[in-house]
């Protein structure tokens, strides 16, 4: 199984040595052919609207489109932002371009200044989880899902029903960081989205 993890900016070093530690090949992607042979893509977290910028300068958006028609995406926090159809009005960057991939409205830095970041135990019913060992889950001036249509579904909600992940067939979005917990379980289960065994 081979992973590519978009390395333009953010925090990509993580999720490769996870990736890593799951016994999985890890490709840092900068270029579109670079996107040949890969099962899946993780776009990191980092800064959307840079992300975005790089991406296009580097000719790599509808090679990434092209890409989750078959295969398996997750964004992680900027990169749940990329992959969103649409972004609230007044959260979205000047000029910040969007994959527009999956079926999910976005607010960017929803959680404001006072709560730029925060650590929570999610339950995640997906990784049948439950309390009993909940998923720790870091968020960095994260946004979250004001809207989830289509064929999506939210897979974790905060304990005041904040949507902060979902799940359209083999995309994946996480409002948080699970790369940076040590904690392996959603980087598993992106990997069974990307066997096509979930
Ligand atoms: N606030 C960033 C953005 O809007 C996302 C932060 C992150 O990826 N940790 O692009």
């Amino acid at each position: 199984m081979k992973i590519g993890v978009l390395a333009l900016q953010g925090a990509f070093i993580e999720h490769m040595k996870m990736l890593q530690r799951l016994g999985v090949t890890a490709v840092d992607v900068r270029l579109p052919e670079q996107l040949d042979g890969l099962d899946g893509l993780i776009i990191p977290g980092g800064e959307s609207t840079s992300i975005g910028k790089l991406a296009r300068t580097y000719g790599l958006m509808e090679p990434l489109r092209t890409l989750a028609q078959e295969k398996a995406l997750w964004g992680t926090c900027a990169g749940m932002i990329l992959m969103a159809k649409e972004i609230s009005s007044g959260s979205a960057g000047k000029d910040q371009p969007l994959l527009g991939i999956m079926d999910i409205v976005v607010e960017r830095n929803a959680f404001g200044r006072q709560v730029d970041s925060f650590e929570v135990d999610l339950d995640v019913p997906a990784l049948n989880n439950g309390y009993v060992k909940p998923f720790p889950a870091v968020f960095i001036r994260a946004p979250r899902l004001l809207g989830v249509k289509g064929t999506a579904k939210v897979l974790a909600t905060l304990p005041d029903g904040t949507a902060v992940a979902a799940q359209q067939g083999k995309w994946l979005v996480t409002s948080f960081h699970p790369e940076l917990t040590g904690d392996g379980r959603f980087h598993a289960y992106f990997l069974k989205l990307a066997e096509g065994n979930s």
